[in-house]
């Protein structure tokens, strides 16, 4: 095999304090295999401005004058990190044949692309780097992202455990992925469903080297959503479920109101009130979820996922 072309996809937000000292250490990364010969000399680090309001742009287009590593390009207006990977990405696919998304906070450690690369080179398209500690993180990230991916699991969301947005992904994995047509993104979720020879690469995960999170509660509370609705249907099947179950409830309901009333201890009027008050509360919730299902159907329909997708053919067809 000829040595891959590699592109480092890196969004950037704001970040003029972290990018002056992160940058050089990604083209450091980036000569040093290079001259090792793991990569193609056209390989590039691609930073996707995500409609920075500080000089982040133009720390952008300063490196990319001074060495043809640095590339850039820059989103008209901040759409978010996954939108911001997601460009870059598409950007590199028709360029390179590999691609590794990392933050630019350093958080990230950079030399756990070697091993990332070593699988590609074993014939993986998907790499996912995955965090082996969380301890630079506080108790209460750690155990809420901890619950989160248990929750997702069990809505049967394919995630891998502790995976964050650094791995590597071949230009035919992200081919494929083109055809996911959902403008809600949640990319940890979605790359599972490519399919192709996939594995994980441990690393520890730093401290920010400079500048402040962009992921405050509220936000990570977003993403967190997202992730369970754009990929799930289960909270509507258990609407429906708790539907079901009230509706059985309140056929007891009705036979108590019955008895109580042929028994004499009511007043005129509780026992057909509390039917009717049993009845509809059943059948409206079980139907508001038989609705919602619809919805969902239509809802997963929209998204015009594509239904297949071929890995190989015993036949070459040609390239167009
Ligand atoms: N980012 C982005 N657009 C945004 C928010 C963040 O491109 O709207 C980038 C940011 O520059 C960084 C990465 O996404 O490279 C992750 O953000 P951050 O480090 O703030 O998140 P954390 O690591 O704290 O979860
Ligand atoms: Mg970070």
């Amino acid at each position: 095999m000829s040595k891959p072309t590699l592109y480092i996809v890196i969004p950037c937000y704001n970040e003029q304090a972290v990018l002056p000292l992160t940058a050089p250490m990604f083209l450091e990364k980036l000569t040093a295999l290079i001259d090792a010969g793991r990569i193609a000399e056209d390989s590039r680090i691609l930073f996707v401005n995500d409609g920075s309001k500080d000089d982040t742009w133009n720390i952008i287009k300063e490196l990319a004058a001074r060495d043809a590593h640095y590339t850039g390009i820059a989103q008209s207006r901040n759409r978010g990190h996954q939108n911001a990977v997601l460009a870059g990405l598409m950007e590199a696919r028709e360029k390179c044949d590999v691609t590794i998304s990392i933050d630019c906070d350093g958080q990230d450690d950079i030399d756990a692309m070697d091993a990332m690369l070593d699988a590609y080179a074993d014939g993986c398209e998907i790499v996912y780097g995955v965090r082996s500690k969380r301890d630079t993180d506080t108790f209460f990230k750690r155990a809420t992202a901890e619950g989160y991916y248990r929750l997702l699991n069990r809505m049967g969301v394919e995630v891998v455990f502790n995976h964050a947005d650094y791995r590597l992904v071949s230009a035919r994995a992200l081919k494929e992925f083109a055809n996911f047509r959902e403008v809600n993104l949640f990319l940890r979720g979605m790359f599972p469903l490519v399919g192709f020879k996939s594995t994980s690469v441990y690393y520890e995960r730093k401290e920010r080297l400079a500048g402040e999170s962009h992921y405050p509660l509220s936000k990570m509370l977003l993403l967190a959503f997202d992730g369970i609705t754009s990929l799930s249907i289960k909270p509507i099947r258990l609407i429906t479920a708790f539907g079901l179950i009230v509706m059985a409830l309140s056929f007891i309901g009705i036979l108590w109101a019955i008895i109580m009333s042929i028994a004499g201890r009511t007043v005129s009027g509780w026992t057909s009130l509390t039917c009717l008050i049993c009845f509809f509360g059943g059948t409206t919730l079980s139907a508001i979820g038989v609705v919602g299902e619809y919805v969902g159907k239509a809802y997963i329909e929209a998204k015009a996922r594509p239904r297949y997708i071929i890995s190989e053919r015993t036949e070459e067809q040609e390239e167009k």
